[in-house]
């Protein structure tokens, strides 16, 4: 019905029809009579409340435009006023959370005044929407909040915490997340999460994801804005059904990129979405860069800082793993030339074999110094061409067996020969590392099994390395594959090593194409598994 037509006041009883400006104004108009009941209703209050002036007239105005949880606080301030009480609301400029027809909250700006008429007191409201200028001033707290969290913040951590915190209190959004890559593992760690005081979230607060089908993982994977409008029907992730059992509706995840590469993801997670899917998207990108942009600068510092470490770990290590074998060398050769005519044949082969084993000691060092310096500058060369594992393993596990002098049983489980195009020295050096560390690092009477074989697809082949012994701590595992890291298994034992080993390993099969992991154990021991193309590309 036009607004023209409108007319204020009870059935019957004409008051004068809704002037003409009302009908063009911008602003909302609406009038109600002293029992709420709506008597005007004019284009604005029709886009802003949703309601045409032909369904909203004669309701009664509560029901239209008041939150449910408000009607009845809103029907007792109607009362006050009709019986000539001053009330909270008229003749003030107000800000107010208003309802949608379509079950939202609206804010607006308003202004309520009341007028006699000849049928009795009508109640006139002025309205605009200011839901562009909240989320302006929301979006522009929030950034601004993040910029404090990550100005502020004296660690990466911190500053994770306060990004996430600020995304859920300023944004009200219930659950937010901060995923980071693990390059170790591939895994995806969270690294900060937020919830809302009271928020139970169960099986939904993992802290470690697999890359892929949950929202952080599809993120990462192909380093785009993901926008799921329904976790619950969201059937391919456990996570997004864990997360739609705690009453989460909706969710958001953007890239966090740093040196172009994505290292993680900014995930949200509500109940319903208020703001419009591309600004939303914008704002959350804006942050991410952000955050990508401290990542980066942070990784700066703390690679500053690792390289300082690790050039003094090089010079205790070298100084420690040299002097070892030199001075087991210059002790025996100064005994042998004291004692050598008093000493038995058996006892001259004895001290002869201690300095080859310590001379063979430091050959390996050098050549892992000089592997590592090639490796460090690109220049480890792969020489590929049709290559036998099976007989580069068994080779390798002979000679373990001939140099440990300790209790074990070595066995392998392989097929008479497996094919590939690969550097067939390189692959022995691998060999002989995961052997040699799986003899040294197993106490007598432990079990070393090797296997290999073609996997499903026929195009790779699956090799392992299992040993009984000592084992590596869970915490420690992430690190196993930098530059001299050993294990606290190994140190507390003072087993001899440089951490060199598996960093040249992890190169090597790398430049096959490959990828070698540390799997986890339950239980005392170690498998480490290498996964290897037959013909990389
Ligand atoms: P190294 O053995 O010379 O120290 P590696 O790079 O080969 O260097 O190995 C790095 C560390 O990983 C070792 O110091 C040790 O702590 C741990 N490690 C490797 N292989 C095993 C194993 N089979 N069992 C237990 N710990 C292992």
């Amino acid at each position: 019905m036009p607004a023209e037509s409108e007319s204020f006041g009870d059935s019957g009883a004409a008051l004068p029809r809704l002037p003409a400006v009302l009908a063009a104004v911008l602003e909302a108009y609406l009038a109600f009579d002293t029992t709420g009941r709506v008597l005007a209703w004019n284009p604005a209050a029709e886009t802003t409340f949703g309601y045409t002036s032909a369904q909203a007239c004669g309701r009664s105005v509560e029901e239209l435009i008041v939150q449910p949880e408000a009607r009845d606080a809103a029907r007792a301030e109607l009362a006050a006023l009709a019986s000539g009480l001053p009330g909270q609301t008229q003749d003030r400029r107000l800000q107010w959370a208003a309802w949608h027809a379509d079950g939202y909250v609206v804010p607006i700006e308003m202004t309520m005044t009341a007028t006699d008429e000849p049928t009795g007191r009508v109640f006139h409201v002025l309205a605009h929407d200011i839901t562009t200028t909240q989320r302006a001033s929301r979006f522009a707290a929030t950034e601004a909040a993040v910029t404090r969290g990550l100005a502020e913040a004296d660690s990466s951590a911190t500053a994770a915490a306060r990004v996430v915190e600020a995304l859920g209190v300023k944004m009200g959004w219930p659950v937010t997340e901060l995923w980071v890559v693990d390059d170790d593992r591939q895994l995806l760690n969270c690294v900060a999460r937020y919830a809302h005081t009271g928020r139970r979230l169960h099986d939904f607060a993992v802290d470690t994801l697999e890359p892929g089908i949950t929202l952080p993982g599809r993120v990462c994977a192909d380093g785009t804005a993901h926008w799921i409008p329904d976790l619950g029907a969201d059937t391919r992730s456990p996570r997004s059904r864990a997360a739609a059992r705690i009453g989460l509706r909706v969710a958001i995840g953007v890239p966090l990129c740093a040196a172009g590469r994505t290292i993680g993801a900014l995930c949200v997670y509500g109940d319903r979405v208020e703001d419009p899917e591309d600004i939303l998207l914008g704002l959350f990108s804006g942050l991410a860069a952000q955050i990508g942009q401290y990542v980066e600068r942070r990784r700066a510092e703390e690679l500053a800082i690792e390289l300082a470490r690790t050039k003094d770990e090089f010079l205790a290590m070298v100084t420690h793993e040299l002097r070892n074998p030199l001075a087991a060398i210059t002790g025996t050769v100064t005994l042998l030339q004291e004692a050598f005519d008093d000493l038995t044949h058996d006892e001259q082969r004895h001290y002869l074999n201690i300095v080859t084993r310590n001379a063979e000691r430091l050959s390996v060092m050098a050549d892992d110094l000089l592997d590592l310096a090639r490796l460090e500058s690109g220049h480890l060369a792969i020489n590929p061409t049709s290559t036998d594992l099976c007989a580069i393993i068994r080779q390798a596990v002979d000679a373990a067996s001939t140099a440990a002098d300790k209790d074990l049983t070595i066995t392998t489980q392989l097929p008479e020969q497996l094919e590939l195009h690969a550097d067939p020295d390189r692959l022995r050096q691998v060999a002989d590392n995961l052997v040699s560390n799986a003899v040294k690092y197993t106490p007598a009477g432990g079990t070393i099994t090797i296997t290999a074989a073609l996997d499903d697809t026929d195009r790779n082949i699956t090799w392992s390395v299992t040993d009984t012994g000592i084992g590596i701590p869970a915490a420690e595992r992430p690190r196993l594959f930098r530059r001299f890291y050993r294990a606290s298994s190994a140190l507390d034992r003072r087993i001899p090593g440089t951490g060199l080993g598996l960093v040249i390993a992890r190169t090597i099969i790398e430049r096959h194409q490959g990828t070698i992991t540390l799997s986890d154990h339950d239980g005392p021991g170690t498998t480490f598994t290498i996964e290897i193309p037959i013909k990389p590309k």
